[in-house]
């Protein structure tokens, strides 16, 4: 059986709305398309951010993107691992994405430099783990 991000849900603290999990764990994120005015955006939410329209259509996002731009933060809530580097990925969707860097140190990092999603474990609450999507350069 597929692991969805419900699944995650419920032993993470991760919207399960943003993300969904292939049977060999395989990450996807879900996109937003609006019917109306072909707004795309992530992560999907009831009302299109550009006409406020309702006609909202999901879709799976591209898993490749390139690096905007990143930074290193080294102040964070309780519980999270610092430092750690946080970016926007362009995804050739037409969707600027924020979310951690993983896998690397950010002296490697470049702009425009091809990245792939991920999965990473980001800190720990009360709950345990708090796993969320992230993006990691892609080798070769
Ligand atoms: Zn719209």
């Amino acid at each position: 059986m597929a692991r969805t991000a419900e699944d995650i849900h419920e032993k993470y603290p991760l919207d399960g709305k943003a993300l969904r999990l292939a049977a060999d764990g395989t990450p996807s994120m879900i996109g937003l398309e609006c019917g109306d005015c072909g707004t795309k955006a992530f992560p999907p939410v009831p009302v299109c951010p550009d006409c406020m329209s309702e006609n909202i259509l999901e879709f799976n996002l591209s898993d490749k993107g390139s690096l905007y731009t990143w930074s290193v933060v080294h102040v964070a809530p309780s519980g999270w691992k610092v430092p750690y580097i946080s970016g926007y990925v362009d995804l050739p969707d037409g969707v600027r994405v924020f979310a951690h860097i993983v896998g690397t140190e950010p002296e490697q990092l470049e702009m425009d430099m091809d990245v792939e999603l991920t999965t990473a474990v980001i800190g720990h609450n009360n709950d345990g783990p708090v796993e969320t999507y992230a993006f990691k350069p892609v080798l070769g």
